[in-house]
This record gives C-alpha cells, structure tokens and sequence, in this order.
C-alpha cells in the first residue's frame, strides 16, 4: 500500500466517523422529546440541558459519556471479525465513534485541561477546536452537528444538508422537528 493511498484511507475513515456523529447527533436533536419513553431520559434531556448549560456535561466521567458508544462500537468490531472485515479502518472507526462524546467534551473545555495530543491534533486543524463548536450552540442550535473535525460541518451546512434530511425524514416519522426549547431547572436531573 502507497503512503499516499493510506493517507486517503485514513482521511476517509476520519470523516466518515465524523459524519456519523453529525448524523446521530442531528437525530438526537431532531426526535422525541422530553417526555418520550427512555429516549426522553436517556438522550434528549441531556442534549437540551447541553445546549443551554455547555459545561454541565463535562463534569461527566469518560465511562458515564462513552459506555453506550463503547457498547455499539465492541458490538461493531466483533460483527466484522465474524464477517472477515476487521481492519484497521474498522479499528480506527470504532476508537473514534467511542471518544465521539469525549472529543466534544474538549470542545467545550479551557485548553489547559485538554490531553496536550488532543490540544496538538486541535490546533493542527484535525480535531475541532472550541470555537468551531461554538457554532453548534448558536441561535436554533441546527447546525454543525458533527463533533470530531471541522471538515464535515463546513460542507454539509454549505450544501444545507440537515435541512434536507428534515424535509425528507420528519414527515416518514410523522413528527416535527424539536424546537430548541429552554431547559428547566427541574430538567437539570
Ligand atoms: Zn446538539
Ligand atoms: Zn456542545
């Protein structure tokens, strides 16, 4: 394999994972509500106490944000051992998709408490840094879902890509999508 052909490799694996998390969180923010049987508990009332308290959920442990990602991800990595497709594009994924919440949360905290590796691969422009995220919680909160580079919200909110899944989606579901609506006190478990 060419050192270029690998370099294409691991950009495209990279920003597929990136899409992905931008494709989950989009779906997180998108259905249900607060009400909704586990889903409300589980997903959509951290995500609205996270739009509107952004530190709260850095407070979380590695293990409290990333089992359920941990979970798919193990899930996954056995799947395509049983296929014969465990390569290190899967490996790479699924180490990624893992640390998709905990790569957010170092979006949204101070640098000085950020892995100096972490620290490096934001500066370099490979992971999104703090002020590209910052976008994702401005106004109705519906755009810049993806979590891990800047690559993929950039074009994605260009070629207005969520608002075409809305207008395909949202009407196979029969639900509107969620307002941004402010969280309560009492939401703040
Ligand atoms: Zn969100
Ligand atoms: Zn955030």
């Amino acid at each position: 394999m060419s050192i270029l052909w690998f370099i294409i490799e691991l950009i495209l694996v990279i920003l597929a994972i990136d899409l992905l998390s931008g494709i989950v969180h989009w779906a997180e923010d998108t259905f249900g509500t607060e009400k909704t049987p586990v889903v409300g508990k589980w997903i959509v009332i951290p995500n609205v106490v996270h739009h509107h308290s952004p530190l709260e959920f850095t407070k979380k442990s590695w293990w409290a944000s990333s089992w359920d990602l941990l979970l798919v991800s193990a899930l996954g990595i056995v799947v395509a051992w049983w296929i014969g497709q465990l390569t290190w594009h899967m490996w790479l994924f699924c180490f990624i998709g893992t640390n998709a919440n905990q790569l957010h949360k170092y979006a949204h905290l101070p640098k000085h408490k950020v892995p100096w590796i972490v620290r490096i691969l934001q500066t370099l422009r490979i992971l999104q840094n703090s002020k590209h995220h910052a976008q994702h919680h401005r106004g109705e909160k519906n755009s810049a879902y993806c979590v891990v580079t800047p690559y993929m919200n950039f074009v994605l909110d260009k070629l207005r890509f969520w608002r075409l899944l809305e207008k395909i989606l949202v009407p196979i579901f029969g639900a509107p999508r969620r307002e941004d609506i402010k969280a309560t006190s009492e939401q703040k478990q």
